[in-house]
């Protein structure tokens, strides 16, 4: 395995030469063109790492499956679809274009800025330190690592530029589908996209999710089968923003990028993978990071259809 991660890596290095790294929060462009990492951590918790594995990085995106997970467990399922929807929106990830032209003005689905906001609402907890507290709990618990921490530079820029988001989150509160201090659901949905991570801690959330919410490391149950498989369905349908039917033709794996540069990815009862990469394409997904996973699917037979 070691082998092929590392052949995998060297062969596509030369596509972090391609594309940009985020900008439009300022803070992200700090970020190492030219760093690429892969780590896999499989079911029987075998760790394996080439490149960049230890490069700390902000979640962004992603936090969008745990956030989703964690409105799930504190609410019905039925109550969580009364607010958002299920269908992949075909939009960019930051678009407000379909809460106004669908007929339910229901932001399409939780993987895009819109759902997110929705679903960072329906955190629990009678103050906003205690839904923050939570929040950080949950994604420690999820990456088994209690160092796990918000980047306040990250953060600080995130809510200086982030006004397509407060947009959203208040027509999203005239609308219904977010009750409750608009500014304080904000502040906590720019707090969970400047969560620290890194492709270690991005594969142990993948293989945690391929275990059927158990933790491999210690067989304990973190979230319930039908949460994570909720999960997953939503990575392959809508994980990769307006690029996913193509992400699920060419790799066939639940994966979801974030602007950071990560991506995680979840193969069903085998692995969870862990890819930084911060150049990205037009859609905000990782170059290098896509053609790493779509090398790793056929190498390894990872396809899941
Ligand atoms: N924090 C980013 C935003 O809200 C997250 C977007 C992303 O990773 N695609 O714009």
């Amino acid at each position: 395995m070691e082998k092929i991660i590392q052949e995998v890596l060297d062969s596509n290095r030369k596509y972090t030469n391609y594309g940009q790294v985020a900008s439009y929060i300022p803070e992200l462009k700090k970020a190492k063109r030219d760093d690429l990492g892969i780590c896999i951590i499989d079911k029987d918790n075998n760790v394996y790492k080439a490149g960049n594995c230890d490069t700390k990085f902000t979640i962004q995106s992603v936090s969008k499956t745990i956030v989703l997970a964690m409105a799930l467990m504190d609410n019905e399922w039925q109550y969580v679809f009364s607010k958002v929807g299920m269908e992949p929106s075909g939009d960019p990830f930051n678009s407000i274009m379909k809460l106004e032209t669908n007929d339910t003005k229901k932001p399409c689905n939780p993987m895009i800025n819109a759902g997110a906001i929705v679903t960072t609402s329906l955190i629990k907890g009678s103050t906003l330190e205690e839904r923050e507290e939570r929040m950080l709990k949950f994604f420690r618990r999820m990456a088994r690592n209690e160092n796990i921490g918000i980047n306040y530079d990250v953060y600080k820029s995130e809510k200086m530029t982030g006004d397509r988001n407060r947009a959203m989150a208040y027509l999203l509160k005239n609308d219904g589908f977010i009750d409750g201090d608009v500014d304080e659901v904000l502040e906590l949905y720019f707090k969970q996209c400047s969560i620290e991570i890194d492709a270690v801690d991005l594969a142990r959330i993948g293989v945690n999710l391929a275990s059927y919410g158990v933790d491999i490391a210690n067989g304990e149950r973190i979230i319930s089968e039908s949460v994570s498989r909720m999960v997953k369905t939503f990575m392959i349908t809508c994980g990769m923003y307006d690029a996913s039917g193509e992400f699920a033709i060419k790799v066939g794996i639940p994966a979801k990028s974030g602007v950071g540069g990560g991506i995680m990815a979840s193969v069903p009862n085998k692995m969870g993978i862990g890819v930084y990469g911060p150049a990205l394409d037009k859609k905000g997904n990782s170059i290098a990071g896509v053609k790493v996973l779509q090398d790793l699917s056929q190498r390894m037979n990872l396809n899941i259809f």
